[in-house]
Order: C-alpha cells, then sequence, then structure tokens
C-alpha cells in the first residue's frame, strides 16, 4: 500500500534526523539498499533485500557533528554527549545560520519577510531562551526579541545578572508570520509553519547544548514538547526536552498585557528557579523582587 510506503519512508527520515541530531555523520548502507533507493518506489514492495557478501557503505549524512550516538534504552540513563570541538562548534553554527538565512521552506513567509531572525547570544550559553517568532521590530532588524516585549526579556536577563551576551536568544520560527493586507499585528504561527521551521531550532540547541531551556509562553512550549496543557498550568513546572530541563513561563509579551505586580513575580519565581537549577549566586535583593510590603 502507498500508505505503508510513505510511512516507512517518513520513518526512515525521522530516524536518520535523530541520528544526525545525535551527531552521526555516516550510516552503513548495503549497496543493493543503496541501488534500489535510487530506483522509483514499487508498490508492495518494501525493502530491498541486504547483501550478506557485500560490506555496507558508509553514506554521509549532511549535517555534521561532532558528537556520539547515545541511545539509551528505556530506563537507562543517557551518557554525557562528547565535548564539541570549539572550532568545528563555530563552523556548524554557521553554516547552519546561512542555510536558514537562505530558507525558502515556507515561501509565503520567505516572500513577506524583511529578514530572517536566527538567534543571538553566546553560542556556548549556558541559559537559553525561546520564543514564538519574530514579530515587526525583530523582522526589520534580523534579531530576536528587540522590540517592546524584547526590552522587557532583556531587563529580565539582567535582574539575574546576566546579559543578553551571556545567554543564546531564539524562536521557534525564524521568520516573521505574514499578516497579509494589514501593515501591522502578529499572528500566531502555524502548525506546519512550526513543524517546517523547528530542525532548525532543534539543531541550535544541539549545538548550544544549553543547560538550561526557558521556553516563553504556549507557543515555545508547544514547539519544543509538542501540544501540552495551557501555559498557566505549565509555568513554574520543570520539563525536560531532549535531557535538558526546560522551563515555560510566561511571555514577555503577557506581561506587558497584564501589568499585575503578581503576574510578574511568577515570572521572577521562574527565573528565581533557573538561577538555583545553574547554581547562580542569589541575593536577598533578588530574593524579594516584585514581593509586596
Ligand atoms: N515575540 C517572540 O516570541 N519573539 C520575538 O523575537 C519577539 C517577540
Amino acid at each position: 500500500m502507498a500508505g505503508n510506503y510513505e510511512k516507512l519512508l517518513d520513518a526512515t527520515i525521522q530516524h536518520l534526523e535523530d541520528l544526525q541530531s545525535h551527531g552521526i555523520r555516516h550510516v552503513a548502507v548495503a549497496p543493493e539498499t543503496l541501488r534500489a533507493l535510487s530506483q522509483p518506489a514499487k508498490t508492495g514492495s518494501t525493502a530491498a533485500p541486504v547483501s550478506k557478501t557485500e560490506p555496507p557503505i558508509p553514506m554521509p549524512i549532511s549535517l555534521p557533528k561532532p558528537t556520539e550516538l547515545s541511545l539509551a534504552l528505556p530506563g537507562e540513563t543517557v551518557p554525557a554527549a562528547a565535548p564539541l570541538d570549539p572550532q568545528a562548534k563555530e563552523a556548524d553554527f554557521a553554516a547552519l545560520r546561512e542555510r536558514a538565512l537562505a530558507c525558502v521552506k515556507c515561501p509565503h513567509l520567505a516572500s513577506s519577510r524583511k529578514n530572517v531572525a536566527f538567534g543571538v547570544g553566546s553560542i556556548d550559553a549556558q541559559l537559553m531562551f525561546v520564543g514564538e517568532a519574530p514579530g515587526a521590530d525583530e523582522d526589520e532588524q534580523g534579531e530576536p526579541f528587540v522590540g517592546k516585549a524584547g526590552q522587557l526579556l532583556t531587563k529580565i536577563i539582567q535582574a539575574t545578572g546576566l546579559s543578553r551576551a551571556d545567554v543564546y536568544i531564539a524562536n521557534i520560527l525564524k521568520c516573521r508570520p505574514d499578516t497579509p493586507g494589514q501593515s501591522a499585528g502578529n499572528r500566531k504561527p502555524t502548525s506546519d509553519e512550526m513543524a517546517t521551521c523547528i530542525p532548525y531550532l532543534h539543531e541550535q540547541i544541539d549545538l548550544i547544548r544549553p543547560k538550561v531551556i526557558v521556553a516563553l509562553g504556549a507557543t515555545a512550549v508547544e514547539g519544543l514538547l509538542g501540544k501540552t496543557l495551557g501555559i498557566t498550568k505549565l509555568r513554574g513546572t520543570w520539563k525536560t526536552y531532549r535531557g535538558t530541563p526546560l522551563m515555560p513561563t510566561y511571555h514577555p509579551a503577557y506581561l506587558l498585557r497584564n501589568q499585575a505586580m503578581s503576574e510578574k513575580r511568577k515570572v521572577w519565581e521562574d527565573m528565581l528557579a533557573v538561577m538555583e537549577k545553574l547554581e547562580m549566586p542569589i541575593s536577598e535583593k533578588q530574593r524579594n523582587y516584585f514581593l509586596k510590603g
């Protein structure tokens, strides 16, 4: 059945992408399989016969990452990946950025964008913030979180004692969601746009390897963890993204809309939890931010 073939193909692509995200550069493929892959798909046939005599041919996967594969069985601990070579990491990150800047996978966004807002900050950051998508200001400047919500995020980061340059800031979508016929305003990314763009974020995270990820708002949580509870229920509770602790919190744009001290305090409590996880020093003054009286 054609449906099974498509499913098998999707599963194979997913498997290869998983290997790739674990730093695997080559997979062993039997010569017959390679030959069969270059043939059009036959109805009713699902796999090419594997040779018992010819040795497998190593086939390159296009994304290079010098780490070791860690495929743990359920219940097993995932061993720490080998450290990345700093120069290779920088080169891989630059290549990833080039690919994202030239991306036209969403033709409607590629034609409406002014700039791709790939990401900003240190590629060696221990702390990474993930938002939803660039707005008008980010589209203009090609940098995430530079508008009003971005300025508030910068203040939150600074309140922890860090600067924007110490952390890494990215979005689920690298292009501004288009708003045809409207000169202003934003819209939530569609599921298709998120699914198309998310591999760039996965690769950014795989290379940066932050110790903690902060997901800003419901769309960021959905993009990283899949559909889950609402952000009101999730915020303040530790989640895990591929082994990395992830703290969901409110998007700064929400704090701009709702100026209540109690909401600011919630985000700040989430940041205190993040600081504790990162073993950052916390002063008494910091502990008491946004507490009344
Ligand atoms: N909101 C986001 O989610 N990301 C930005 O970069 C700007 C605003």
